[in-house]
């Protein structure tokens, strides 16, 4: 019976090869929560102290439910982190990349924390300064900036500009002469090396839209161009290599390039590159199969590769900074949806999908349909003594690929009416939401020693309805 309703005997082969059968269907999967969540006897859901059906009860769902004390722990163990291994070197700063979860609330807790922010638009800028962060603590980076962007970020006196191309040397130029403004910049360098998950390629060119390539010359010229600007000051290079990486291997040999870029520059220019900038892209674990390295293995291996690669060169070591976003906000997030219809559907072979049904979707969590990604999902509002039984949990969008989590054992009994919540959703997912099918967008909540506040609230129609001027 057990063994059926699981699944485990007809969806042989289509089980992804991480998944296990759980022992037990109602337990939480360790190292996929915020520090504070746990299941009860009730078998209900509780993160910051607060029981999933009364943060439901107060906010409705879906939900994003921020554990802030997570949050900012991860935050604070990155910051500590890096001070703590490159303070036998040039030191370190951590810039949280505002682009996997910001609100004002949120850049109050950074703010409060001591963290830099990295942000790439007009728009996360107008946030993070609202929310208290010091523009000195403030790099701005993206491609394809607007004059409006850049004039706004040097007029309030980011600490970084991180320029992205050729042309974004003279636009900022032009633009600090007419604000009378100087900007210290750092150039982003495409350096061959793309890092994904597991794998990372190095190559002699990378085939994308972010920064100046290293192998064609835009680097050299980038150099050069920058130091015919008297208002613009070169602080050094930076490179982000890609995004949920555990492969260190792959930070090891961008560390390696940049070194030899850096020295070659010095060299050639008579300049001394005080700054190095590493990006972010550390992992996290969506599910079980995934082993992410804490950030103080991180820090550390960072550091003695900079060290190593820098000294290797004859370059001096450089103050250092690291972007970390979906490490720091990932985890600490998770969405609680309601679950409606549930339908299995049997696709031949003896083998029953059972499609859980909950109230949003690809709105609220494109990941999956766009990047394939991985998630998990627990039962959270009461305890199932039902057997395990694998299950596919999808949105109420009108697509296939509206998927939320992909595979996932839940108890075999899951219905209407049950909370579902899905754990690290805090990077990317609220971020990426969208209003696809005129769905309102979830509020982020945050929670904390039994209260939940709301940090963003809940759409609603009529804010749709707000921006069509025939409404
Ligand atoms: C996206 C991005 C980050 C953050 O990446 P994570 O994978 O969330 O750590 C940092 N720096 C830059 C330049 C980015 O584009």
């Amino acid at each position: 019976m057990s063994a059926h309703e699981a699944g485990s005997l007809h969806a042989r082969g289509r089980v992804p090869a991480w998944l296990e059968v759980p022992a037990d269907v109602n337990a939480l999967l360790p190292a996929l929560w915020p520090g504070s969540a746990l299941k009860a006897a009730d078998g209900v859901l509780r993160v910051g102290g607060m029981a999933a059906t009364d943060i439901a009860a107060q906010v409705g769902t879906p939900a994003y439910v921020v554990d802030e004390d997570d949050f900012r722990a991860r935050a604070r163990a990155f910051a500590d982190a890096f001070a703590a291994a490159f303070a036998p070197l040039a030191g370190a700063r951590v810039h949280y990349a505002a682009k996997a979860l910001i609100s004002v609330g949120i850049a109050r807790w950074l703010a409060e924390d001591g963290l830099a922010v990295d942000v790439c638009t007009g728009g996360e800028l107008e946030i993070v300064r609202l929310g208290g962060i010091a523009p000195e603590a403030v790099a701005f980076h993206g491609s394809n900036q607007s004059d409006a962007e850049l004039s706004r970020a040097m007029a309030l006196g980011v600490g970084l500009i991180v320029i992205d191309s050729l042309a974004e040397i003279g636009q900022v130029a032009r633009l600090a002469a007419a604000g009378d403004w100087r900007a210290d910049v750092m150039l982003r360098c495409s350096i061959g090396i793309e890092a994904h998950t597991h794998e990372f390629i190095a190559t002699a060119h990378e085939d994308q839209k972010f920064g100046l390539s290293a192998a064609d010359g835009s680097v050299a010229e980038g150099v050069r161009r920058l130091a015919a600007e008297p208002r613009l000051r070169l602080r050094g290079l930076h490179s982000h290599i890609g995004s949920q990486i555990f492969d260190t291997d792959a930070f090891a040999q961008a560390v390696r390039r940049l070194a030899g870029l850096t020295a070659g520059i010095e060299r050639e220019h008579g300049l001394r590159l005080a700054e190095l900038g590493l990006g972010g892209g550390f992992g996290v674990a969506y599910t079980t199969g995934h082993d992410p390295l804490d950030p103080a293995a991180i820090a550390g291996q960072l550091a003695r590769q900079v060290e190593a690669e820098f000294k290797a060169v004859g370059a001096g070591v450089p103050h250092v900074t690291v972007e970390p976003g979906r490490a720091v906000a990932g985890p600490a997030g998770l969405t609680l949806y309601t679950v409606g219809v549930v339908k299995p559907v049997a696709l031949g072979g003896g083998f029953t999908r059972l499609y859980v049904s909950v109230d949003g979707g690809m709105s609220d969590n494109i990941r999956t349909a766009l990047y394939g990604a991985d998630y998990s999902a627990t039962l959270a509002s009461r305890r199932s003594s039902a057997p395990p039984r694998l299950a596919r949990v999808v949105g109420k969008h009108c697509e296939s690929g509206d998927i939320v989590v992909k595979d996932e054992y839940l108890p075999a009994d899951i219905a209407a009416g049950d909370l579902l919540a899905v754990p690290v959703t805090g990077a990317y997912c609220h971020s990426m939401s969208s209003n696809y099918n005129s769905v309102p967008r979830p509020p982020v909540v945050g929670v904390k020693d039994g209260l939940a506040t709301v940090l963003v609230r809940r759409e609603t129609v009529d804010d749709l309805l707000a921006r069509d001027l025939y409404a």
